[in-house]
């Protein structure tokens, strides 16, 4: 298996605070990931120094033979990394439709890749000039993926996608997940209900404080659950 993205020795900052201390990960071609770690850990800050959006002052991350830590935020998505940040944070006045453009413009994809899109979240279809602040919290969340894999991409970086949805959305977002990887796409997955993470993710890359611990395959955390206990606080 080859590597769709490899962070090193990452230090991340907010001002002075230091949120990550030599952080790593290797995300495999088409894998999910999932990153897991008690609350203040840094998994949403891991997710936004990939993107660039926070202040990463040690540290390489590795695309394509890229060092995407040198590039402005807005340049990461153009290499094919796609993010849904937690929160969604759609333009909530602005249609489906025009969210939707919005990440077709960002590669210059066009009408196959919408018409592909939309495909995988028909709910999304018939809203297409809805104003997206007025959808469900599930039809954001559809929405908000949706508006990601308008990029096409081959890297696909989840923060807590299932928070807040009804059983149903839950089900629909983690079958989409499942869909892609089948694509070939690999997904770093921050997700707070372990069972969500036993049914989907192919390793559990475990965070403290910081710093990256343990790498394991899913099955090891379903046999061993004190790895569960020890960075979690559960099982
Ligand atoms: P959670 O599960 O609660 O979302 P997390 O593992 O995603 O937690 P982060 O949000 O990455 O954790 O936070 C890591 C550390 O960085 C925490 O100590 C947090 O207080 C700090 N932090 C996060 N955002 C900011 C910010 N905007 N300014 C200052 N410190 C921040």
């Amino acid at each position: 298996m080859t590597e769709a993205l490899v962070v090193t020795g990452l230090d991340a900052f907010y001002g002075e605070v230091q949120a990550l201390r030599g952080f790593e990960l290797s995300l495999m071609k088409g894998e999910v990931l999932c990153l897991l770690g008690r609350n203040g850990a840094g998994k949403t800050t891991a997710l936004k120094a990939i993107m660039g959006l926070v202040s990463v002052r040690a540290g390489t991350i590795v695309k394509d033979g890229k060092d995407l830590a040198q590039l402005p935020a807005h340049e990461v998505p153009k290499t094919g990394v796609a993010y849904v940040p937690q929160g969604r944070r759609l333009f909530a006045e602005m249609t489906v439709a025009e969210n939707l453009e919005i990440g077709l413009m960002t590669r210059g994809k066009g009408k196959a890749t919408r018409d592909a899109v939309i495909d995988l979240f028909p709910v999304l279809r018939e809203r297409l000039n809805q104003r997206s602040g007025t959808l469900s919290g599930g039809e954001q969340q559809m929405l908000a993926m949706a508006r990601a894999l308008c990029l096409e991409p081959d890297v696909l970086l989840l923060d807590e996608p299932t928070e807040g949805l009804m059983p149903s959305m839950i089900a629909r977002i983690r079958e989409t997940v499942a869909a892609l990887r089948e694509r070939g796409v690999s997904t770093i997955l921050v997700e707070q209900r372990v069972d969500a993470v036993l049914s989907l993710a192919d390793r559990v890359a475990f965070i403290e404080n910081g710093q990256n611990r343990e790498t394991v395959p899913v099955d090891a955390v379903r046999a061993y659950p004190g790895f569960l206990h020890r960075y979690v606080g559960v099982g």
